[in-house]
């Protein structure tokens, strides 16, 4: 099989035997991978000494189709991101993007979820207080909506009667979106969603700005993320790094 060349962040790292490392990789073509670099904790040649959490570069993998590990045979750092290891806020929200990318990225969505990553990574190197949790609440869905699954925020998710967008709206996560009055009164724990809440989730996904909300605002944004991933995406019941982002283990 051919060597591939392909840009990537590093999602996760740990070492492996004496002289090893095992990396998990976003790749722009090949979705996630986990790779093995074999002596990397021995020298910092093929691998550059800056080859660490969140970096980016254009990694040489030795591909075998139908393993569940890949070989690095090399990797160019361009980019390292350390500014999100140095501080616990941007850590763990980067960390939470990290864990969220290794869940649900298929090769299908490589190079749209890579560029969202991408761009969360690095608006996170500079974000301070509650921008560190909007920026990642921001990228985060949209990432839900490049997997298909955006919610309904201005027609009903059941009947498509526009709901008024000066609000509030019952939000379900079982229908996928906000529902008008009507099939509300018919759906058992929709919660209340105050219009600014449905505004900002409009705002993440149209990626044209990053609305910040308060810190108590952020919380509850966080929660009815992580409630609508556990409907739609992947069981969020265990993503430690998730976890550890929502309840702010950095206050
Ligand atoms: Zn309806």
């Amino acid at each position: 099989m051919p060597l591939v060349a392909t840009d990537a962040i590093v999602l996760h790292v740990f070492d492996y035997l004496e002289t090893s490392r095992i990396f998990k990789l976003a790749t722009r073509e090949l979705g996630v991978q986990s790779v093995l670099a074999r002596g990397a904790r021995r020298s910092s040649g093929r691998f550059g000494s800056a080859l660490d959490l969140f970096a980016e570069g254009v990694a040489q993998l030795d591909v075998r189709p139908g393993r569940d590990m890949q070989t690095l045979t090399g990797f160019e750092v361009v980019r390292s991101r350390p500014a999100l290891a140095s501080d616990l806020a941007r850590f763990t929200a980067a960390a939470a993007v990290s864990e969220c990318v290794q869940r649900v990225v298929t090769e299908d969505h490589a190079p749209v979820a890579y560029e969202i990553a991408q761009r969360v990574f690095d608006a996170l190197t500079t974000a301070d207080g509650p921008a560190v949790v909007s920026t990642t609440l921001g990228g985060l869905w949209q990432l839900v909506a490049e997997l298909g699954f955006a919610p309904n925020l201005e027609d009903c998710a059941a009947c498509h009667t526009p709901v008024a967008a000066d609000g509030p709206a019952s939000f379900s996560h079982a229908a996928g979106g906000v529902l008008c009055a009507s099939c509300a009164s018919r759906a058992p724990g929709a919660r209340r969603l105050p219009a600014t809440a449905r505004i900002a989730i409009q705002r993440w996904m149209s990626r044209d700005d990053s609305p910040v909300p308060s810190e108590s605002e952020g919380r509850a944004h966080q929660r009815l993320l992580r409630e609508f991933l556990g409907h739609h995406v992947t069981d969020t019941r265990t993503m430690k790094a998730w976890a550890a982002w929502e309840r702010g283990e950095w206050r």
